[in-house]
Order: structure tokens, then C-alpha cells, then sequence
């Protein structure tokens, strides 16, 4: 666990790094954790009083350099008006589901209100290497948060991305920073489906977790967060599938070793067969290898994200056996991984005029080499973005975000970038109804007429004043929709809410 822990005077460790570089420095999930945990101490402790990084930022500002930029950095976010100094939740008591990008950029956003959040993740590390593009209110948002302060080279590439894996430390570095309680190896398994019992009377909503008997199976909370990917695990909800033709994705990563031969190679932020046909023609006429588009980034891998047609796969053997249902073709059983690596290697070569060093592919979590064949024919999207229950006079507001609430098309790098705005979506409706600025009625409808204009929301669509973003949807949006004033005003129409 990590978190708003007991505190202490920040400590030199042995290698005469303070706390504050370590927790800086740390690459992954426990490292940063546990960096934290000695950052916090246990001398002191933290009063719920005042925001919690003030009162980090008094313990450890002279202790490094660092240390103070960076608070005051984030000083600067939660002087924002919208969070009230971070007044405007603290009656909202939160559970999030999952540490990817989108639970922990939920999670920053309902502590600086003031909410208490506690964030639970099933894993104890960040596994993936996918490399991330990233709109460009995105470099804005996450340069706010202090992200190169963690990650000096952040937004300095030619094109914008980041590994998926630093972006999620990076978020959680700050979300520890503004007082989120971090818990990992924790799952969320359901919503405690017994609200009558006299517990719930006394305590209110709580979650079925694994392990069983977690602390945080006694967290009470009145919002319920799933930003836990394709899993989708909270009540209640629907998900429709749109179905495209087969679109088969191979992922893969090289050993990315810094050198001059790695910085000969020139990224491609993504060519598609309907715009390069001779690209595609040439690559297919050389080696039958047949793309409909490749995307190249060269971050702490070189990493290499294409879609390629099945009856070339079957052709070069990485594919046993042609089967009609997507499931069995893909199984590993049917995937020959030698000739996967050799597909994938000689695409990377071909677009990249025979310059990449491919001899060593970066290392899965598995240990074993990171190339991966996924199918992204059908994506999945809530039909609602909210729903309330309310029991014994006790709501619980159930939202989801992410690709919880929207699978993206990768290929568009539309992940984060949707992911986030339905978060500062989802987090305004939260804030909406704790200040009793709407009604918890109007509030689930604003978010769900909102939520309609996500889907079609494109980089052009935004406004182009990055900086001056907030949870407030009309910060964000040009739509007339969004900044139509009689928006906010309109009477319910058929909210999702449900009285037991
Ligand atoms: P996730 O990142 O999936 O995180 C969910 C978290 O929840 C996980 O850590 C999981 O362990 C945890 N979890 C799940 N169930 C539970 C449970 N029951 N209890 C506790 N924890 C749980 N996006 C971009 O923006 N740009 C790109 O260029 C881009 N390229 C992509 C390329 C590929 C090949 C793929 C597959 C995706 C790409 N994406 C891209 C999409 C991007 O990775 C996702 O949109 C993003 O990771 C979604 O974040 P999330 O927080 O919603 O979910």
C-alpha cells in the first residue's frame, strides 16, 4: 500500500540519494510505492485537513531540488479555481478500479477536489511496452502535471509519445503526490450485493475484493470508478460491439541501446496502405508481406505497432491453419512464433531502410520476446457512462472510463486522448453533485449528452487553448453541444438511476 501514510522527516538512504530522487527515479509500480512510503516516513501524521502535497511539500521541499519544482508545480493545478482549494468533494469518498492510465488520471483529478480516493490494481507491476501516441493536449495536460520533471525527455521526439509503461508511473508518481491511496495486488471482484444487511445501514457501499479479507473490503465509498479495461466488472452496465472486416494488430519491440546505429532510424508516426500504396506494394512484392499500415516509434524501444492480412500470414507460415472463427486462428497453438518474429523483423527492416538493429527483441514480462499478434475486429463501448443506485437513502454513483467505457481505434491514438476526456467528464459530473451544483438527475444527464459527443470528437474538435483545460467540459469542447448554456439547464430525460 501507498498513500496518505503516517509521516516523517525526509531520510538520505544509503547511496546518499534523498527519498525524494529515489521516488523520483523509481521505474515501476512497487518501486514507486515503496519509494513513497519511505518518502512519507513515519514520524508525523498527515491531517485531513489540508491538502495532502501541502503538507508533503512542508516535509520535503528542501530535501532535494526536485522536490520542491515538482510541488510546486502541482501547487499551481490545485490553485485552479475548479477545485475550490480543494474543498469541492470532501464529503466523496472514491473507489477506482485499475492503475492504467485513465484510473490514475481519474484519481489525480478527485484528490486536488478534495475527494478521498483510494485506487486498487490487480497486478504489482506495469507490464506493458506498447508506446503510446499522444494528442496534443495531452503533452500540455501531462507537462502540467510536472511529467518532465520525472521523464527529462518527455515531448522532445519528433513525433509525440510515450511508452505506456512510463506514462503510468509518471501518473501515479502524481497521484501519490496529491494524497490517492494506492493499493496493488488488490481485485476488484464485485459490489457488495447486500445493502440491506445491517453493515451497509451503518457503513454504506463497499466491494468484494481478492484477497478476501483486504482492508479495503471495508472501505465505505459512494463512487464506484472502473477504469479496469476490457474487463468491465461493475453491475449494471451494457456494453454494444461494433464489428469491423478482420483486422489482425502485431506488436513488437527491440532492444532500443541508445546508440548511434539506434539513432539512424527515422520514426514513422504511421503510413496506411490507402495513402502509400507504394510502400505497401514495395514491402509485399519483397518479401510477401502484406500491411494495410505500420507505425514506428523509437522510445525506450523501437517499437513497431502493424495490421496485417491474414492470407499473408497463412502464406509465410505464422498462421498453422486457416480457422473461421478469430478466437482459434489466433490461439498460440496455431501461431508459429518463429515465423511471427521473422514477419514482423523483416516488415521493421523494410520500413526503416534496412537500419534498424533488430538483432535483440526487448523482453516481455514473461521474459520471453516482446512480439504479440491481437485482434482488434470488434470494439466495445457502454451504453451508458453512469449509473446511480440509491439505497436507504445512501447513492452510490457507479461510473466507468477508459476503454472501460470506449475501446479506441489504435491506430488513430485515440486511447488517452478520448480516455482522458471522458475522465474530466466523468470527474465533473462527480463534482457537479457533490457541490449541489445539479441535481443528481441533471448531473447523469449532462454526462450522458456529453458522453454522445465523445465518440465523434476528433483533435481538430478541441480547443486549441490547451492550457486553460479543466474538468469543465467547455473547456475542452467547441461543440455547440457542450458549450450550449441551456446544456446544463435541460430537464431530465431518461437518466439511469435506480431506487431499491
Ligand atoms: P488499461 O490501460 O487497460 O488499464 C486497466 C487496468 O485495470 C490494468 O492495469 C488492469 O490490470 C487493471 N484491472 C483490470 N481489472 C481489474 C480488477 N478487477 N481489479 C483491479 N484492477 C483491475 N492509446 C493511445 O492513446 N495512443 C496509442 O498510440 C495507442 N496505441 C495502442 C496500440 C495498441 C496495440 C493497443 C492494444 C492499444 C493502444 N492504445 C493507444 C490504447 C491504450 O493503451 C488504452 O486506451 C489505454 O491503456 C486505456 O487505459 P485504461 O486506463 O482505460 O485501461
Amino acid at each position: 500500500m501507498a498513500g496518505q501514510t503516517p509521516g516523517g522527516r525526509p531520510s538520505r538512504s544509503s547511496e546518499g540519494r534523498s527519498s525524494f530522487d529515489k521516488f523520483v527515479e523509481a521505474e515501476n509500480l512497487i518501486e514507486t510505492c515503496e519509494a513513497f512510503d519511505e518518502l512519507c516516513g513515519a514520524d508525523e501524521d498527515f491531517t485531513s485537513d489540508k491538502p495532502f502535497h501541502e503538507q508533503l511539500k512542508n516535509k520535503v521541499q528542501f530535501s532535494s531540488w526536485k522536490a520542491g519544482e515538482l510541488l510546486k508545480e502541482i501547487d499551481k493545478i490545485a490553485n485552479k479555481k475548479v477545485y475550490n482549494k480543494g474543498k469541492a468533494c470532501t464529503d466523496t469518498k472514491v473507489l477506482i478500479i485499475g492503475a492504467g492510465p485513465c484510473g490514475l488520471r481519474a484519481a489525480i483529478e478527485l484528490a486536488l477536489l478534495g475527494a478521498k480516493v483510494v485506487l486498487i490494481e490487480k497486478r504489482s507491476s506495469f507490464t506493458r511496452n506498447n508506446v503510446l501516441y499522444l494528442w496534443r493536449y495531452l503533452i500540455t495536460d501531462l507537462t502540467n502535471l510536472g511529467a518532465k520533471k520525472f521523464y527529462g525527455r518527455f515531448g522532445t521526439g519528433d513525433i509525440n509519445h510515450i511508452s505506456i509503461i512510463k506514462l503510468q508511473t509518471i501518473l501515479l508518481k502524481v497521484a501519490l503526490l496529491v494524497g490517492v491511496e494506492v493499493h496493488y495486488n488488490v481485485e476488484f471482484v464485485s459490489l457488495d450485493e447486500k445493502p440491506k444487511s445491517e453493515s451497509f445501514i451503518e457503513e454504506g457501499w463497499r466491494a468484494n475484493l481478492k484477497p478476501k479479507d483486504h482492508e479495503i473490503s471495508k472501505y465505505e465509498f459512494n463512487v464506484i470508478i472502473a477504469a479496469d479495461g476490457r474487463q468491465n466488472t461493475l453491475p449494471d452496465f451494457t456494453w454494444k460491439e461494433s464489428s469491423r472486416r478482420l483486422a489482425i494488430g502485431i506488436t513488437t519491440n527491440y532492444v532500443n541501446k541508445q546508440s548511434q546505429k539506434d539513432a539512424n532510424t527515422k520514426e514513422i508516426s504511421g503510413k496506411s496502405y490507402i495513402y502509400d500504396q507504394e510502400f505497401f506494394q514495395g514491402l509485399k512484392d519483397a518479401h510477401n508481406i502484406d500491411l494495410e499500415n505500420i507505425v514506428y516509434y523509437k522510445d525506450e524501444t523501437h517499437y513497431f505497432v502493424m495490421t496485417a492480412k491474414k492470407q499473408s500470414l497463412i502464406e509465410k507460415g505464422v498462421i498453422k491453419k486457416d480457422c473461421p472463427d478469430v478466437d482459434s486462428l489466433l490461439a498460440s497453438s496455431n501461431v508459429n512464433q518463429k515465423s511471427l518474429q521473422k514477419y514482423a523483423t523483416e516488415a521493421a527492416l523494410y520500413a526503416t531502410e534496412g537500419k534498424l538493429p533488430t538483432e535483440e527483441f526487448a523482453l516481455n514480462h514473461n521474459g520471453k520476446p516482446d512480439i504479440a499478434m491481437f485482434d482488434f475486429t470488434s470494439r466495445k463501448q457502454a451504453t451508458k457512462a453512469v449509473i446511480a443506485r440509491e439505497v436507504d437513502g445512501k447513492t452510490l454513483l457507479m461510473a466507468v472510463v477508459g476503454d472501460s467505457l470506449k475501446e479506441p481505434f489504435w491506430p488513430e491514438g485515440t486511447g488517452c486522448a478520448l480516455g482522458f476526456l471522458g475522465v474530466f467528464d466523468t470527474v465533473w459530473m462527480i463534482r457537479s453533485v457533490a457541490t449541489e451544483d445539479r441535481t443528481l438527475e441533471e448531473a447523469l444527464h449532462d454526462r450522458e449528452v456529453i458522453y454522445k459527443l465523445l465518440s465523434n470528437t476528433k483533435q481538430e474538435d478541441l480547443n486549441k487553448n490547451y492550457s486553460q483545460y479543466t474538468i469543465d467540459p467547455r473547456t475542452r469542447y467547441t461543440s455547440q453541444v457542450a458549450q450550449n448554456k441551456e446544456l446544463y439547464k435541460e430537464e431530465p430525460k431518461r437518466p439511469e438511476f435506480r431506487r431499491n
